[in-house]
C-alpha cells in the first residue's frame, strides 16, 4: 500500500458541490479584487479567531511584511524570531530593513523559548515574532508577558496553526497583528495563494487596507508607498466554504496524531511531539525526530511511504543569510532539529489502517 505524503483527495470531496458553486457565483458576478466575498471572509474569519478585525492579503509572506511595515518597524529596529522558523518569518524582517535577531526555541517542543527572549532584548528591539510551528500553539502567556515588560508589538505568524490555542484562546488573537497564510497544504487552504491579518486594533487595519492597495484609500490617491498584496475574490469565496468544515478537519488531524502517538509509543530512538499543556495542537504536521533521520526516510520510501523533512536547512545558514555572518554551531537547537526532524504522512481523510502500516513500517527499521 503506497501512502503520500499528504493528499487533497478527502478534502476536496467533502467540499466539491460548494466550493464550484461558490467559484461560479464569484465567476457570474463579475467582480474579482476587493468584494463581497473579501468582505464575508474577512468578518468570518475575525470570528473564528475571536479578533474584531481580518484583513485578507495575497499570501503568507505579505501578511508578515504588512505586520511589519504598518508597525512602522525598519532599519535600526530589531526584531526577535525563532532561530528554527520558516525563512518566510526572517524575510518579513529582511524586507522592512530591520535587523533579524533569532532567539533559540524550546528543545521539547521546537516553539520560541520564551526563557532566551529577555537576554536578546536591547533598546533597539522593537517586536517579537512567535511562530506556532507545526500546528503546536507558543507559550503565548508568557511571550505576552515579556513583550508588555519590555513595550514591545507582538506578531504572531500563524500560518501552520489555524485553531489551535494557548490557554483557551486561540492563536492569531494574542499579538498586536497576527499573521496567517492560506497556502494549499496549510490546515485552511485556498486553491493558490491567500494570506490574512488578524487583530483588535482598527487604527491598524486602516493602514493595513490601505498598504495591501497600493497605499491608496481612494483610486488613484496614493498617501504612502503600498503594495499589491490583495486577496482575491475567488479565494475568498473557496475559502468561505473551507472555513465551515475546519474544525472537523482538526479534529481528524488530531485522531491522526493520537493514532500515531500510540503506535509509534516506547521506540527509543524515535521522539514523538510534545505538546505544552496549556497549549492545544493542530498538527499541521506530525513530525518525529531521530538521530537517525535520512536512514528512516530512505527505509520509509523503500516501502512506499512518502515523508518530507520541515525543514532542512535552518534560515541562519542559508545562502541568503551569508551576511549576516552566522556560522554553524551558532544556533545548535536549530541546527539540531533540521537535523532530526522528520514530518510523517498526515491528512484529514488519511485512515486508521494506513497509520497503522507506517507506525509498522517504523518499527520493522533497525538503526545502526
Ligand atoms: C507557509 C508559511 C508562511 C508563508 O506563507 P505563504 O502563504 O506561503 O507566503 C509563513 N510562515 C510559516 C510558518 C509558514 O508555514
Amino acid at each position: 500500500m503506497r501512502i503520500p505524503f499528504q493528499s487533497f483527495t478527502a478534502q476536496n470531496a467533502r467540499v466539491r458541490e460548494a466550493t464550484l458553486a461558490a467559484m461560479t457565483r464569484v465567476f457570474d458576478s463579475e467582480w474579482y479584487v476587493l468584494g463581497e466575498e473579501v468582505r464575508a471572509f474577512e468578518a468570518e474569519y475575525a470570528a473564528f479567531s475571536h479578533t474584531a478585525h481580518c484583513v485578507g492579503v495575497s499570501s503568507g509572506l505579505a501578511a508578515l511584511h504588512l505586520a511589519l511595515l504598518a508597525l512602522g518597524i525598519g532599519p535600526g529596529d530589531e526584531v526577535l524570531v525563532p532561530s528554527n522558523a520558516y525563512v518566510a518569518t526572517w524575510l518579513a524582517v529582511s524586507y522592512v530593513g530591520a535587523t533579524i535577531v533569532p532567539v533559540e526555541p524550546d528543545a521539547a517542543t521546537g516553539n520560541l523559548n520564551p526563557a532566551l527572549l529577555a537576554a536578546a532584548i536591547t533598546p533597539r528591539t522593537r517586536a517579537i515574532m512567535p511562530v506556532h510551528l507545526y500546528g503546536q500553539a507558543c507559550d503565548m502567556a508568557a511571550i505576552i508577558q515579556v513583550a508588555r515588560a519590555h513595550n514591545l508589538w507582538v506578531v504572531e505568524d500563524n500560518a501552520q496553526a489555524h485553531g489551535a490555542t494557548s490557554q483557551g484562546q486561540p492563536t492569531g488573537s494574542f499579538g498586536h497583528l497576527n499573521a496567517t497564510s492560506f497556502y494549499p497544504t496549510k490546515n485552511l487552504g485556498a486553491l493558490g495563494d491567500a494570506g490574512a491579518l488578524t487583530t483588535n486594533d482598527a487604527a491598524l487595519v486602516e493602514q493595513l487596507r490601505v498598504l495591501r492597495n497600493y497605499g491608496s484609500r481612494q483610486k488613484y490617491q496614493n498617501e504612502v508607498i503600498g503594495q499589491n498584496a490583495r486577496l482575491d475574490e475567488l479565494q475568498a469565496a473557496i475559502l468561505r466554504v473551507k472555513l465551515v468544515h475546519l474544525h472537523f478537519w482538526t479534529q481528524q488531524r488530531q485522531q491522526l496524531a493520537a493514532w500515531y502517538d500510540a503506535g509509534l509509543a516506547d521506540i527509543a530512538w524515535l521522539h514523538r511531539p510534545y505538546c505544552l499543556p496549556s497549549s492545544t495542537h493542530v498538527y499541521h504536521l506530525y513530525v518525529v525526530r531521530t538521530s537517525h533521520r535520512d536512514a528512516l526516510q530512505q527505509h520509509l520510501a523503500a516501502h512506499g511511504i512518502g515523508t518530507a523533512v520541515h525543514y532542512p536547512v535552518p534560515p541562519h545558514l542559508q545562502p541568503a543569510y551569508q551576511h549576516l555572518g552566522f556560522s554553524q554551531g551558532q544556533f545548535p537547537i536549530a541546527e539540531q532539529l533540521a537535523a532530526t526532524c522528520l514530518s510523517l504522512p498526515l491528512w484529514p481523510g488519511m485512515t486508521e489502517a494506513q497509520v497503522t502500516e507506517v507506525c509498522q513500517t517504523i518499527r520493522e527499521f533497525k538503526p545502526s
